[in-house]
């Protein structure tokens, strides 16, 4: 027994430092591997994507967000678009119709951008004419010399993660005189955002029903379903409140004349077969140079020419709380306004286009 012994510790003495050598080689890879996977070091989570799926379609659409928000940059909103631009938005198009990319990073990135663009520009002078800015979804900021107005100016997204990040969305309505709420979709009016213009004094208008008694600042000044006129002698403006419809819940149109005379027509979510009736006249009523139109609106033919506008630049595609049938894309906006008989410009979130008069 004893020789066994001695015989067993005669060999294993010298092979046990190759043992534990051998074991060592086998085991840390494996742990280090269990480490190292769920826990990506920078350059396997920007370059390496073999075996990560999702990692690769996260850097794709954040290379493709970045290279459409450059490509924009440099080829700004014109009338009748070019191919360069309806290349740029139909990559837009799938990006946000790819529902593995709401939410992420990339998206948010993308919409900070070029709001925070938007808003480095509207700290620039407006001399003459009007620039007009598309915020997020339908809304939209129209600025003149003598008046900056918002209108359903939402951050998008949920209450606890919006799109737009709060203190740029305050840092926008910061830069405006006043705020119009089409009505009370969520998408288009948040009273967070309509507070924060009436703790500073400005005036906000809702259409009939949303939010009386809130704030004086904020005000129901369409009461009847008849129109008004309204004059802000401090803004230079006359503000006419044409009584709209989506379906039957309220949704004023606004029709804003600024004190240089354009005039620029917001719709709001206007849907409705009765309200066609009136709408046949506007045109006759106001000189339109602009029509800021929803671009799901029925009857479009019927609308736009009841308008008679100059120039139509379209809003709500992409309203990412929709389902994606429904996220109206800016193709196919394109497809459906393109036979029209009047001009329009195409334009994303943060982008403007002045028009002269
Ligand atoms: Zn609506
Ligand atoms: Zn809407």
């Amino acid at each position: 027994m004893k020789d066994i012994c001695r015989g067993l510790v005669r060999w294993f003495a010298p092979n046990l430092f190759m043992f534990i050598l051998t074991a060592g080689l086998l085991l840390c890879p494996a742990f280090a591997g269990a480490a190292e996977r769920p826990e990506k070091n920078l350059w396997e989570k920007y370059y390496i994507f073999w075996g990560y799926p999702d990692n690769y379609l996260e850097n794709q659409s954040r290379e493709a967000f970045r290279l459409i928000d450059s490509v924009l940059k440099e080829n700004k909103p014109q009338k009748g678009g070019s191919l360069t631009r309806d290349m740029a938005l139909m990559g837009l198009d799938m990006l946000l119709h790819d529902k593995r990319n709401d939410g992420t990073e990339a998206f948010y990135e993308f919409v900070n951008v070029r709001l925070g663009e938007m808003l480095r520009d509207m700290e620039k002078p407006v001399k003459r004419g009007a620039k007009i800015y598309k915020a997020y979804n339908d809304g939209f900021i129209i600025k003149t010399k003598t008046a900056t107005i918002a209108i359903d100016l939402v951050p998008g997204g949920k209450k606890d993660k919006p799109f737009i990040g709060e203190s740029l969305l305050m840092a926008i309505a910061d830069k405006c005189d006043a705020m119009f709420i089409s009505h009370a979709h969520g998408d288009h009016a948040n009273l967070r955002v309509a507070k924060a213009f009436a703790n500073a004094g400005k005036t906000v208008i809702a259409p009939k029903g949303l939010w009386e008694g809130v704030h004086p600042n904020i005000k129901q000044l369409l009461n009847a379903d008849t129109a008004v006129t309204v004059r802000f002698d401090e803004l230079g403006m006359v503000l006419n409140i044409l009584p709209g419809h989506q379906d039957d819940m309220y949704n004023n149109i606004y029709v804003m004349t600024f004190k240089n005379g354009i005039t620029v027509a917001h719709t709001g979510d206007q849907y409705n077969q009765e309200d066609l009736e009136w709408i046949d006249n506007v045109g006759k009523q106001h000189k339109i140079d602009v029509l800021l139109l929803n671009c799901w609106i029925n009857s479009l033919e019927r609308t736009v020419k009841g308008f008679n506008p100059k120039l139509i630049i379209t809003g709500h595609e992409n309203e990412m709380e929709h389902s994606i049938d429904h996220r109206e894309a800016y193709w196919m906006t394109r497809r459906k306004y393109e036979n029209l008989p009047y001009p329009n410009v195409l334009m994303t979130w943060g982008e403007h286009y002045t028009i002269e008069n």
